[in-house]
């Protein structure tokens, strides 16, 4: 009889504020895997990033906080964060969010002391899928300009929307789990 020898897998809660051994990946995670997009969706270029500092607004430009599409559309990189009910970090996804070129004038102008003509909110539009919340409809952000080079923090406009929904009200550690399965990480095989 070995029913009162099964081990009890901890709770989703507990596993995510420790270290956890990925059945997928094959890596150490450290509580939470925060997800991070490369580029925009509709980005077809090169696979490697410039330096900011390069930065072209003709044509096609792509860094890891800046992106040009054609010289006419603009993205820029932040964090769209979701709370976990009982864990005290939030979910972190780093995506892309169109600004318009008045919008993207004034990130850059702060980009490196701050000093933002307005701290927004500015108006966009996601540029990545996020598992299932974002289907093939656009979906706007308001994009808040953070300051000390902290990556700007995007939040869902539709409060209607369910990312806009998980963000004001959180999701369980079961549906994070179920988030970080669908990219490829997860604590069973
Ligand atoms: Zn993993």
């Amino acid at each position: 009889m070995s029913w009162f020898r099964r081990t009890t897998t901890p709770s989703a809660a507990a596993l995510l504020q420790g270290f956890w051994t990925c059945a997928r990946c094959g890596e150490e995670h450290d509580g939470l895997v925060h997800l991070s997009a490369f580029a925009p969706d509709p980005w077809l270029g090169d696979d490697e990033y410039e330096e900011n500092a390069d930065l072209r607004l003709r044509g096609n430009f792509l860094s890891e906080d800046l992106c040009v599409l054609n010289g006419e559309h603009f993205f820029i990189r932040g964090v769209l964060e979701i709370p976990i009910r009982g864990v005290p970090d939030s979910f972190g996804f780093g995506c892309w969010s169109t600004l318009s070129r008045g919008n993207f004038d004034k990130y850059l102008c702060g980009f490196d002391d701050g000093a933002y003509p307005d701290m927004g909110p500015w108006s966009g539009w996601l540029s990545n899928q996020l598992a299932d919340y974002i289907g093939t409809a656009p979906e706007a952000l308001w994009v808040y300009p953070q300051l000390d080079r902290v990556r700007p923090r995007f939040r869902g406009q539709n409060p209607a929307h369910p990312l806009a929904i998980a963000q004001a009200n959180g999701i369980t550690p079961e549906r994070a789990l179920e988030l970080f399965a669908f990219y490829g990480h997860a604590p069973n095989a």
